[in-house]
C-alpha cells in the first residue's frame, strides 16, 4: 500500500495511506476538529474534506476561525438556497450564486419578482433542507454531458458558463440531493450546519453585470458559522438603519435632496447650515493658524485647462459634459487642483516662498451614475476641504507630518477615537503606467513611512493601490458602530507639476519643479456631515447642536420670565429655542428629546422665583436646578471646548 506524508500546520508529519481524507485526519487528531471542521487546505488551495489525499502535502484543516472557511461555508449555503428555490419555483433559471461579505446570494430569472411571503418560505424550505443533513457531493462530468443536462433543464446560463469556464475535459458539479450545479468548489461536507442565515433582500441585476445582458433577480442572504455572529450582524444592521443619515437628515430638518433640482444635488436646510457653518468655521481657522492661504477659485473653467491637467483623458468618464459659450468650451469642475496650480503659476516663485499651501472648501460636480447615489454619501455636486502643498524636497516630510498631525486634529475635535492608516504605493515592476520617475516615486514613498515611523503611526502598507501619479496615506476613521470611514488623504502627484510646467527658482538661481501634494481632511462636508450625523446619530455635541438648549415654560404664568431666559441665553451667543406652545411639559420634553436638543430648561414658578432653570441633558436625564447665570457659563465652557459628551 502506497503511503504518503502529511505536514501539519504545527510542523508534524504523518505517514497515512494514498487516499486519506482530510476528514478523516482531522478525525485522527481530535473529535472536537472533526467536528468543527469545514474545508480543508493542501498547498494553498481549498478542497473538500471528503477529497482523497494523493500526493505528500501540507494539509490544514480549517474551522470557522479561518476567513476563507467562512467564504466556503457561505457558498454552500448559496447553494442551499438554489436548491430551495427549485423546490418551490422549479421553473426557474439560475445564474450564479457566491459567498459575498456577511453572506451570499444566489441569482434567478423568475418571471414574477419574489416577494417578501416567498423569501420566507425559501428561507423555511431551506431549513428544512438543512435539518435534513444533506451531503455535498462532488461530482466530474465529460463536459458534453454536462451541457446536454442543462440544456435539458432549460438552464442556458448555466450552458453559458460551462461552455465559457470549463477548460477540462471533465467538469465539476457539486450535488445538494436532487439539486445539482456546476461548481469548482470546495463545500462543506454537508447541509446540517448551515443554521445561522437569514435572507434578507431581492435586488435586480443583469446577467454577468452587464447592462442589456437579461434581468436576473439576486435573493440575498446574511450568513454566519454561528448564531452569536448572525444575531451581532443583525443588530449592528438595525443599529444603522437606526443612524441613517437620510431618515436623521429628514427627520432633524438638515438637508434634503429635490427632485425638481435633480438626484445627487443636497439642498442643507438652516439647521444643517449650522453645523456646517460651525464645522466651517473651525477648519478656516485651524487652516490659518497652520499656515494655509485661503483661496476662491471659479465653478467652470475652459474645456482647454482639462486637457492641460489630463482630466478630459482619465477623468472623462466622472465629469460633466462640457458647455459652449461663444464658441468655446467651457467645463463644470470635478476638482480643484488644475485652479490652485494656476494660482501658483500666475507668478514666478522663490525657494523663500515655499511651501505654499493653498487651501479652499471648493466645490466640485462629478458625473455619478444615478444607481451609485446614496443620501450625502455619494452626490453630484460637493465641497471639498481640500488643499494643495508646493514645496522643495526637503521640506516634503515636514509637511507630510502636518498633514497627518492635522487630520488627528479633525479626529479628536469631532469625537472620533479610532483609526486606520494605509499607505498605498505603487508596483515598481511596471515603472511604465506611473507619471514620475521609480527615484521620485521611491523617495515619496520613503517619505510617507518614515513620517508615519516618526510619529508611531500603525499603517498597512499597500503595494500597487496608488493611483498612477503618486503614492498616498490614506486615514480612515472608525465610528461609534465600529464602520471604517475613508475620509482623509494626503496624495502625492508626479504628473500635474509636469503638465503644467510648474516650478520656483531655487537658492542656486536655477529652475525647479518643486513637489505637489494633493490633501484633504473630511473629503468633503457632505460626507463628512453624512458620517457625523451617523456617528452621533443626530445627538450633535453642544458646540455643533443646531439648538444648544430649550427653554421650557411650564405654563403661562412663567412664559415672561422664560422669554427673559431665552433672551440672556440669545444675546451670550446660545442658539436657543423657546417652547411656548400650550403645550404640556411631557409633550414639550418629548419634542426636545427627539429633536436631540443637548439641553432642556424647564422653568415653573419656583425657577421663575429664585432666577434659576430647572435642567435636564438628552440623555443624563434631570440635573436639577442651577442658576441661570451658572448654567450659561457652563454651556459656554462646554461649547467653546468643544467638549464631546
Ligand atoms: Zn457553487
Ligand atoms: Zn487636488
Amino acid at each position: 500500500m502506497d503511503t504518503i506524508q502529511i505536514t501539519l500546520p504545527d510542523g508534524a508529519t504523518r505517514a497515512v495511506p494514498k487516499g486519506t481524507t482530510a476528514a478523516e485526519i482531522a478525525r485522527q487528531i481530535s473529535p472536537r476538529l472533526a467536528k468543527e471542521a469545514l474545508v480543508a487546505r493542501t498547498n494553498g488551495d481549498l478542497i473538500d474534506l471528503s477529497r482523497p489525499l494523493d500526493h505528500d502535502a501540507k494539509l490544514s484543516i480549517l474551522t470557522a476561525k479561518d476567513p476563507d472557511a467562512v467564504q466556503v461555508f457561505r457558498h454552500s449555503a448559496a447553494h442551499l438556497l438554489a436548491a430551495a428555490v427549485l423546490e418551490l419555483f422549479p421553473n426557474v433559471k439560475l445564474g450564479i450564486g457566491p459567498p459575498i461579505d456577511n453572506g451570499f446570494f444566489y441569482e434567478f430569472v423568475r418571471d414574477e419578482p419574489f416577494t417578501p411571503e416567498d423569501l420566507a418560505k425559501i428561507e423555511a424550505k431551506m431549513h428544512e433542507l438543512a435539518s435534513k443533513d444533506i451531503p455535498n457531493e462532488r461530482k466530474l462530468i465529460p463536459k458534453p454531458e454536462a451541457l446536454e443536462l442543462y440544456r435539458q433543464s432549460k438552464q442556458e446560463f448555466k450552458c453559458e458558463l460551462v461552455e465559457e469556464k470549463a477548460t477540462e475535459p471533465m467538469v465539476s458539479f457539486y450535488t445538494t440531493g436532487k439539486f445539482i450545479d456546476f461548481c469548482r468548489g470546495p463545500h462543506i461536507p454537508s447541509t446540517g450546519r448551515i443554521k445561522a442565515f437569514k435572507l434578507m433582500n431581492v435586488a435586480g441585476a443583469y446577467w454577468k453585470g452587464q447592462e442589456g445582458n437579461p434581468q436576473m433577480q439576486r435573493i440575498y442572504g446574511a450568513c454566519f458559522v454561528e448564531q452569536k455572529d448572525l444575531d451581532d450582524y443583525l443588530h449592528k444592521l438595525e443599529e444603522a438603519k437606526r443612524r441613517d443619515h437620510r431618515r436623521l437628515g429628514q427627520e432633524l430638518d438638515l438637508f434634503s435632496i429635490e427632485e425638481d433640482a435633480g438626484p445627487g444635488l443636497i439642498f442643507w436646510h438652516p439647521k444643517g447650515g449650522i453645523i456646517r457653518r460651525e464645522m466651517e468655521d473651525w477648519l478656516r481657522n485651524a487652516l490659518v493658524q497652520r499656515g494655509y492661504d485661503l483661496v476662491y477659485t471659479p465653478h467652470i473653467m475652459r474645456r482647454h485647462l482639462w486637457e492641460i491637467s489630463g482630466h478630459t483623458g482619465f477623468y472623462k468618464d466622472s465629469m460633466f459634459g462640457p458647455m459652449e459659450v461663444e464658441k468655446d468650451d467651457y467645463q463644470l469642475k470635478p476638482m480643484n487642483c488644475p485652479g490652485h496650480i494656476l494660482i501658483y503659476k500666475s507668478r514666478l516663485r522663490s525657494y523663500r516662498e515655499l511651501p505654499v499651501r493653498l487651501a479652499e472648501l471648493g466645490t466640485v460636480y462629478r458625473y455619478e451614475r444615478s444607481g451609485v447615489l446614496h443620501g450625502l454619501m455619494r452626490v453630484r455636486g460637493f465641497t471639498q476641504d481640500d488643499a494643495h502643498i508646493f514645496c522643495m524636497p526637503e521640506q516634503i516630510e515636514r509637511e507630510i507630518q502636518d498633514c497627518v498631525e492635522f487630520a488627528w486634529d479633525v479626529l479628536k475635535v469631532f469625537g472620533f477615537r479610532e483609526y486606520v492608516v494605509e499607505l498605498s504605493g505603487g508596483d515598481m515592476a511596471r515603472p511604465q503606467d506611473y507619471a514620475g520617475s521609480p527615484e521620485d516615486w521611491k523617495r515619496a514613498e520613503d517619505a510617507l513611512t518614515s513620517t508615519l515611523r516618526r510619529m508611531n503611526v500603525p499603517f498597512k502598507y499597500i503595494a500597487g493601490e496608488a493611483a498612477f501619479y503618486g503614492p498616498k496615506i490614506d486615514v480612515k476613521l472608525v465610528d461609534a458602530i465600529g464602520r471604517p470611514w475613508q475620509l482623509t488623504t494626503v496624495q502625492f502627484d508626479f504628473n500635474l507639476p509636469k503638465r503644467f510646467k510648474l516650478e520656483y527658482v531655487g537658492e542656486d538661481g536655477s529652475r525647479h519643479q518643486p513637489l505637489m501634494v494633493h490633501r484633504a481632511l473630511w473629503g468633503s462636508v457632505e460626507r463628512f456631515f453624512g458620517v457625523l450625523i451617523e456617528h452621533y446619530a443626530g445627538a450633535f455635541p453642544a458646540w455643533l447642536a443646531p439648538v444648544q438648549a430649550a427653554v421650557l415654560p411650564l405654563s403661562e404664568k412663567t412664559i415672561e420670565y422664560a422669554r427673559g431666559a431665552t433672551r440672556q441665553l440669545r444675546e451670550a451667543g446660545i442658539r436657543v429655542h423657546l417652547d411656548d406652545r400650550n403645550e404640556k411639559l411631557q409633550a414639550k420634553i418629548r419634542d426636545a428629546q427627539l429633536q436631540k436638543i443637548p439641553y432642556m430648561l424647564v422653568v415653573g414658578g419656583k425657577e421663575a422665583e429664585a432666577g434659576t432653570v430647572a435642567v435636564r441633558h438628552r440623555s443624563k436625564g434631570d440635573l436639577g436646578p442651577r442658576p441661570l447665570a451658572q448654567f450659561l457659563s457652563d454651556l459656554k465652557q462646554e461649547i467653546d471646548g468643544r467638549a464631546i459628551m
